[in-house]
């Protein structure tokens, strides 16, 4: 972990506002309710909730506790996986 204590993100949550509940008139704040409090990432700006790419860490919760089918909010990584290193490789 960083020194300034700051859990680094591997990833962020994106919004697609067409798939979100309040989108066809229900009330939802789900994902806002499931963000760790401390982070706060997602807050409700009437009727979306509005993710803060700053504060997101993309720990996924609010994806798993979305309410819509297919799910509103995905997980986008912050950069591509590298391929795994064999020992054959390095040697
Ligand atoms: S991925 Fe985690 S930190 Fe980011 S908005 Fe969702 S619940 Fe909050
Ligand atoms: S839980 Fe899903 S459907 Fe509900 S407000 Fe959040 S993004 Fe929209």
């Amino acid at each position: 972990m960083p020194d300034d204590g700051k859990v680094p993100a591997l990833g962020k949550a994106l919004l697609d506002e067409n798939q979100c509940l309040n989108a066809e008139g229900f009330a939802c704040d789900t994902c806002v309710m499931f963000c760790p409090s401390d982070l706060q990432a997602i807050t409700m700006k009437d009727p979306f909730p509005e993710i803060d790419q700053e504060r997101c860490v993309g720990c996924g919760l609010c994806i798993f506790h979305c309410e819509a089918s297919p799910k509103a909010i995905t997980w986008q990584p912050l950069a591509e996986p590298s391929e795994p290193t064999t020992t054959k490789d390095t040697a």
